[in-house]
């Protein structure tokens, strides 16, 4: 219950105490600057407006963000705009927040990539026509099949050994683009040639935090797989979340 609470809530309540402290330091240096200094300069001037607009600007900024996991703007620049603030500005602030606190990196990702999910849920659930590309990853397949499905998953002969079988048979009933990939570089190769509207991406926290970075102007959703054998050896995903994520694009 606890690592549940934490892999929702982590990334948001981080932001929020980050903000509410730097909120407080500015209040006090303005406060204190308007207290002591009446003849002021025209350099402290515009310095202590300046920290309240940024201030300001962030805590704003942050609360239509919040607000965005719920509410669709009709805007698409403003839309990309929010997102910029986020992959940019408040990814990197609540990454050191979980350095101080000296808490798992894990869990700090899931809480990112639960929170990002929920903004595309609320921007890109049911449209109609939208090209889909559920992008697997390779440790998926088991290690003793000698099937190429990387080339193409349609290769697969369903023996039902891993979760390649079930994944290629909700691709073919959902009528979307399915693939996997062994890496970062054929990933991006497979998303530049598919060119999707909505990536519904399995992989590892690592793995998927560098994706939705690094393509973070596209809408992946992201699912993270389980690892019982170790990492990046036959791994499995909870098909249930995929075919969840299936019925809220589609
Ligand atoms: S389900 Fe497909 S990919 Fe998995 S072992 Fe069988 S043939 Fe290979």
């Amino acid at each position: 219950m606890k690592k549940q609470f934490f892999s929702v809530m982590k990334f948001p309540v981080y932001v929020s105490i980050a903000l509410i402290i730097i909120f407080a330091i500015a209040f006090i240096l303005v406060y204190q600057a308007y207290s002591v200094l009446l003849g002021w300069s025209l350099g402290k001037k515009i310095l202590y407006t300046g920290i309240i607009v940024v201030v300001a600007w962030l805590v704003s900024t942050w609360l239509l963000i919040l607000a965005s996991t719920t509410k669709k703007f009709k805007s698409a620049g403003f839309r990309i705009y929010l997102k910029w603030m986020l992959f940019h500005v408040y990814y990197r602030i609540s990454r050191w927040m979980n350095t101080i606190f000296f808490q798992r990196t894990s869990t700090f990702r899931e809480s990112f990539l639960n929170f990002n999910n929920e903004i595309i849920l609320t921007n890109h659930s049911r449209i109609p026509g939208k090209k889909i590309l559920l992008l697997l990853p390779h440790c998926l397949q088991n290690s003793k099949c000698r099937i190429r499905v990387t080339a193409n998953i349609i290769y697969c002969e369903e023996c039902g050994k891993c979760d390649v079988a079930a994944l290629k048979k909700m691709s073919l009933e959902n009528n979307v683009q399915a693939a996997l990939a062994s890496g970062g570089s054929m990933a991006r190769k497979v998303i530049k040639d598919f060119d999707p509207d909505v990536v519904i991406a399995v992989a590892c926290h690592r793995d998927l935090i560098e994706g939705v970075r690094d393509a973070w102007k596209l809408p992946i959703f992201a699912i993270l797989n389980e690892r019982p054998n170790g990492p990046c050896f036959e791994t499995t995903v909870n098909l249930a979340d995929v075919q969840f994520a299936l019925n809220k694009f589609i």
